[in-house]
């Protein structure tokens, strides 16, 4: 089975490596990546924070444009960051996402998987912007409903709102607002959204005017986010249509598409997207798949709303759990912008949130009638075991096609083979590319912790075990047969 992703192109020092002769980056291709990393947060229009009122931007600082965070590769070792360089080069990325669909239709017989990247298809400030929409639609919400979560999870109507606003409620615009919000369809008809996501998406709606709210006091319509310019609009648009593009093709070559998770300041912009897009292209069957990152404090949360909402809109869930890869930065930036940290404060904190999201999803694959669809990607063997326990208890067979797991290529073997020996869905995440941009990735993750070192000395000695059991039962050419087929 083969899961793809495009690799970095990104040259490294790397003590790793330098023996055998990668060539050292030039020092002008660096400073040149990281100008241009800072151009693509600092010269656009004014961002959010220009509009709202003192008290909310306080709480959003995290959604702000942090110069000193300008270049995304600052303590992050395990991911690859795309740097925008301009349309054309968005552009580039989506053909190389569409070849490498190509590769994994081509490479499995059976359901295959690709990774992307949203800031590789667009400028990040657009996400970086669009995210601090949403937080300020929550806590808009939260303010004149009072509680906490998402606007979803409220459960307020229409008329809720009518009562919140008062006479303001009768006025035109207010009227119009409240037209747009996206409700249920059936039941008891609640408030989903309070735009229109869908439409968003979809048509040529303005995002400057779209996002807008009235303030309950005066009834005037006010901002959540600056006045965008056309060329801004222009490249959202651009964001949204190669993102459908490489889904509508991967939909039809039959190819799962998993959306990465990227810094939390990008999350709630490509949550809202992926969620859109699994209720577009998830009617049938799991096409598009969201990244949850268990090392957030609110990732429990985020998977409580994002599931109430795949019930409610009727469409399949697929959710990739990780731990996460960007916690060095999450922290740093917290503490240099002053924000609270949105990470768990120890690794066994990390841990009982990635089992607590495991036990949340398994228990619920029953009521959702098998439409929940969810990769365990992990190299951590008790979380692997967790989850294969907790198969166990809610029935869930391999075969229910609910529950697969993924490794990187090269990575913990011992735990994806037997997987995949045992019946269940097992994929390598594989990285492709050109030599001189694959080993610099590899040996960035070969680099990333010294827990991964310890996985591959527990690696290698079981290898050396095996070979010792095939020179000793005369088996040095043995080839194990199977006809593992991923369900
Ligand atoms: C197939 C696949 C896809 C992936 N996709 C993504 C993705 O889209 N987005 C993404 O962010 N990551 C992604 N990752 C990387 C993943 O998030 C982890 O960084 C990596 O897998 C290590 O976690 P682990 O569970 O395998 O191993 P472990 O070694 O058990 O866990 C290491 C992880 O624990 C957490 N941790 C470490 N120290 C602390 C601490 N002091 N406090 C709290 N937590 C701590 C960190 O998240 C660290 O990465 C992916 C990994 C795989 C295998």
């Amino acid at each position: 089975m083969i899961y793809a992703v495009n690799v970095d192109p990104s040259v490294i020092k790397n003590r790793f490596y330098r023996r055998i002769c990668i060539a050292d980056p030039s020092l002008t291709k660096k400073i040149h990546s990281i100008v241009v990393s800072i151009k693509s947060f600092s010269v656009c229009s004014a961002s959010v924070s220009e509009i709202g009122d003192a008290k909310e931007e306080g709480q959003l600082k995290q959604y702000h444009v942090e110069q000193r965070f300008a270049d995304r590769r600052y303590k992050v070792t395990s991911a690859r960051t795309y740097f925008y360089l301009n349309e054309a080069s968005c552009e580039r990325n989506t053909e190389a996402f569409l070849k490498s669909i190509e590769a994994v239709q081509g490479a499995t017989d059976s359901t295959g998987l690709m990774a992307i990247k949203m800031t590789a298809l667009g400028r990040p400030q657009l996400l970086l912007q669009l995210s601090e929409v949403i937080m300020r639609a929550r806590n808009y919400m939260q303010q004149i409903a009072g509680g906490m979560g998402n606007v979803m999870t409220h459960h307020k109507t229409i008329e809720d709102l009518q009562r919140y606003f008062g006479s303001h409620s009768n006025k035109p615009e207010v009227q119009e607002f409240m037209k747009r919000i996206t409700t249920d369809k059936e039941g008891p008809v609640l408030i989903v959204h309070l735009f229109p996501w869908s439409d968003i998406l979809d048509e040529d709606m303005g995002l400057s005017d779209t996002f807008r709210v009235p303030d309950p006091k005066s009834g005037q319509m006010r901002r959540l986010i600056s006045q965008m310019s056309s060329r801004e609009e222009e490249m959202f648009r651009n964001m949204l249509r190669r993102l459908n593009t490489i889904i509508q093709v991967a939909d039809k070559a039959n190819v799962r598409v998993m959306i990465d998770a990227e810094q939390t300041y990008f999350q709630p912009a490509i949550s809202r997207m992926a969620l859109e897009m699994m209720k577009r292209y998830n009617q049938q069957k799991f096409i598009v798949f969201n990244t949850y990152q268990t090392y957030l404090k609110n990732t429990y949360n985020e998977i409580l709303a994002d599931l109430e909402q795949a019930k409610r809109q009727n469409f399949f869930w697929g959710a990739k759990c990780v731990r996460g890869a960007y916690i060095e930065q999450e922290r740093a930036r917290a503490a240099a912008m002053g924000y609270e940290d949105p990470t768990c404060e120890n690794v066994e904190a990390t841990t009982n949130s990635f089992h607590k999201c495991l036990k949340l999803i398994l228990s619920q694959v029953k009521e959702h009638n098998n439409g929940i669809g969810i990769m365990v990607a992990s190299h951590n063997e008790n979380t692997v075991r967790y989850a294969i326990n907790l198969m166990q208890e809610h029935n869930i067979k391999p075969a229910d096609k609910v529950v697969c797991f993924g490794q990187l290529l090269g990575m913990c073997d011992h735990v994806t083979f037997p997987l995949g020996q045992a019946g269940y869905s097992a994929y390598k995440y594989v990285p492709y590319g050109p030599v001189e941009e694959v080993l610099p990735y590899l040996s960035r993750r070969a680099n990333e912790n010294r827990g991964f070192l310890a996985k591959i000395k527990k690696e290698k000695g079981l290898l050396l075990k095996e070979i010792g059991r095939r020179v000793f039962t005369g088996q040095m050419f043995y080839k194990p047969v199977g006809h593992y087929r991923p369900v």
